[in-house]
């Protein structure tokens, strides 16, 4: 098993995406402050490239292949953020980038993904092992495959938002991030941890899909079916062999949220915010406004992972039941 990535991973990841990654803006709203009593910081990851902190992760895992390895490019399997992120780092540094999709991935994140130069491979979800496929491709073309989560320079990649959160507002009393495989939440925790040592860092997963909540207390990897929720980024069915350890050390709790609260918090975002912000997305802020009473008068971080939702999909989740 790869060494567990540490802070100062992530803060060399933050050099190497500068001038690549936006540096997303810090949102604050006296609305949600006035809600939950508390002072709010969002970090506006709906607003990074390709839509969501993905990029972040690819962006930093493709910037150390050498020259050997760029040019064999590299192989991802994903339907979703993480597909569109290795096919734009790909992009933007020359290389190309090949995508295991299930046939039956929506034609608009399949056209995305090509649209980013993404070479994409179909296979079909329910006969064949998308992995296996992967690995397959990787060791006959000799590409390298980037995991979406399960990565060291991924999860530092991931960490810089954090990192740009605490530069910006300084210590923070606790920091909200969800989760599927808990890229984004172990690297948020590393920088949590370095720079600003007293914050509560808490993970947010659907209730629907609680795998990290029973592993931290069962004390190893708990694997659940894929669950049923709205948060589709967050449909994983386990954490990594290298986010589980690094959440165990420094994430404080995991919380769920019903996907009734994810439709009403992107309804917030729409109306106070003027975000769009998708269903994974709005775990995070959902969590803390469920627990605003243990809040009041906390400087509170909260990571907006993503704003990519199909608008028709989106209208209809936020239409109310007649
Ligand atoms: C991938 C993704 C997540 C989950 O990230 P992990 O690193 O797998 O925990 C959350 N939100 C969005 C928008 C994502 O794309």
């Amino acid at each position: 098993m790869p060494a567990l990535p540490r802070f100062e991973d992530v803060v060399a990841a933050t050099q190497r995406i500068a001038g690549h990654a936006h540096r997303t803006p810090v949102l604050t709203s006296s609305t949600a402050d006035a809600q939950t009593g508390a002072s709010i910081f969002f970090k506006a990851e709906n607003l990074q490239r390709m839509g969501a902190f993905k990029f972040r992760g690819a962006m930093n895992a493709l910037s150390r292949l050498d020259a050997t390895q760029r040019k064999a490019g590299v192989v991802a399997f994903s339907s979703g953020n993480h597909a569109q992120a290795v096919s734009l780092a790909a992009r933007l540094l020359g290389m190309p980038a090949t995508i295991v999709m299930p046939l039956d991935a929506p034609a608009a994140k399949v056209a995305a993904t090509r649209g980013y130069g993404g070479n994409v491979v179909h296979y079909d979800r329910y006969t064949e092992d998308r992995e296996q496929i992967g690995r397959d491709l990787a060791e006959r073309h000799g590409m390298t495959l980037i995991p979406p989560y399960d990565h060291p320079d991924v999860i530092a990649g991931q960490g810089t938002a954090a990192h740009e959160l605490f530069e910006e507002v300084g210590e923070l009393d606790a920091l909200f991030v969800c989760l599927g495989g808990g890229g984004l939440l172990s690297g948020s925790a590393l920088a949590a941890r370095a720079m600003s040592p007293s914050c509560k860092v808490y993970g947010v997963e659907p209730e629907a899909g609680n795998d990290a909540q029973q592993s931290l207390r069962a004390g190893h990897i708990v694997h659940i079916d894929t669950p049923k929720t709205i948060a589709d980024g967050a449909q994983t069915q386990h954490l990594g062999q290298i986010t589980f350890p690094i959440i165990q050390r420094d994430v404080d709790d995991i919380f769920t949220v019903s996907d009734d609260a994810l439709v009403d918090t992107m309804r917030f975002y729409a109306e106070r915010m003027k975000i769009v912000v998708e269903p994974t997305g709005a775990l995070s802020f959902a969590a803390v406004r469920a627990r605003a009473d243990t809040l009041a008068r906390k400087r509170i971080g909260v990571i907006i992972s993503g704003g990519n939702v199909d608008l028709l999909r989106y209208a209809s989740l936020l239409t109310p039941a007649p």
